[in-house]
């Protein structure tokens, strides 16, 4: 496989963080305009309770819009076993499932213990049926909040767990924080590659700056899905200092550059990046809206 697979979370990890509700139209939009510029996978929303992220209470309604559009593969995110019914009701093609890599930030974030945390993910996958996917996230893989850097000894034994509990399944390693660093993910993607074959994923944050040299680490390394924020939206409430997703626009023009096909249309990405960029109380990031020669091609 030359090409790479861009997964778009501005609809989800983008828009959680924002203080007041985007509305529903805003999201459909930002999802039309996303599938229009050539993207097709994306991460529509979370099944989590609205009552801790309310930005996520129209899931189902931008889900069932999302599923309209051709070739679009929707993924939700699904925190426990009522998300997993809601996502399963409601046709999700793929269930986006997560823990974090260290016990502080899974405490923080999910309120159990790691353990806890993987044996109930472990019964969820049990239970989907075959023709729906799977994504397994492993947030703060290379940095945490609360921990630190991670290292990378404690990371191998888990992914070697995650991925004997199923062959099929695809697995991210996230840097929530935006703090790993190029060489850190080289090794870490690398590892995990011997482990468990070319079914991992890279999701990375910008907060430091490194978010597209961490991404053009994970492609040296065998990483062929990769995760991005049109806009450069997102953002952690979970993860203090947690800024953006690295931008859309920014990973598709690094790997058009490098020639890698990722069935992007850059300047129908543009209009798309600058509509997300755009949503009221978001903080936008990424450069390549910025540079002249690329507004050009949007002109
Ligand atoms: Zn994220």
């Amino acid at each position: 496989m030359t090409g790479v697979s861009i997964s778009e979370v501005a609809p989800r990890d983008g828009l959680q963080s924002i203080g007041a509700f985007v509305p529903t139209e805003t999201k459909i939009a930002m999802v039309r305009a996303l599938h229009a510029a050539g993207l097709r996978r994306m991460e529509v929303g979370s099944f989590v309770s609205p009552k801790h992220v309310p930005q996520m209470a129209d899931t189902a309604a931008v889900l069932a819009a999302a599923k309209t559009l051709p070739g679009l593969e929707c993924c939700v995110l699904v925190p426990n076993r009522r998300g997993f019914d809601l996502a399963l009701q409601h046709g999700a093609h793929r269930l986006g499932l997560f823990m974090s890599a260290t016990e502080q930030h899974n405490l923080a974030n999910l309120n159990m213990t790691r353990e806890a945390s993987f044996d109930a993910l472990t019964a969820i996958i049990r239970d989907t049926p075959r023709d729906v996917a799977i994504r397994f996230n492993l947030s703060c893989v290379f940095h945490c909040p609360f921990e630190g850097v991670v290292p990378e000894a404690a990371i191998q034994p888990l992914v070697e767990r995650i991925v004997a509990i199923d062959p099929r399944m695809e697995i991210a390693l996230c840097d929530t924080t935006g703090n790993a660093a190029p060489d850190q993910v080289a090794r870490v993607m690398r590892a995990a590659i011997v482990v468990g074959g070319p079914r991992f994923a890279y999701h990375g944050h910008d907060t430091y700056g490194m978010g597209v040299a961490n991404v053009a680490a994970a492609y040296e390394a065998g990483v062929r899905v990769i995760d991005s924020a049109a806009g450069g939206l997102g953002g952690c409430p979970f993860a203090p200092g947690a800024t953006g997703n690295v931008a859309t626009e920014d990973v598709a023009w690094m790997f058009a550059r490098m020639g890698v096909a990722t069935g992007i249309d850059y300047p129908a990405l543009l209009v798309a990046a600058d509509y997300c960029a755009g949503v009221p109380g978001g903080t936008p990031g990424g450069r390549m809206r910025g540079v002249p020669a690329a507004r050009r091609l949007a002109a």
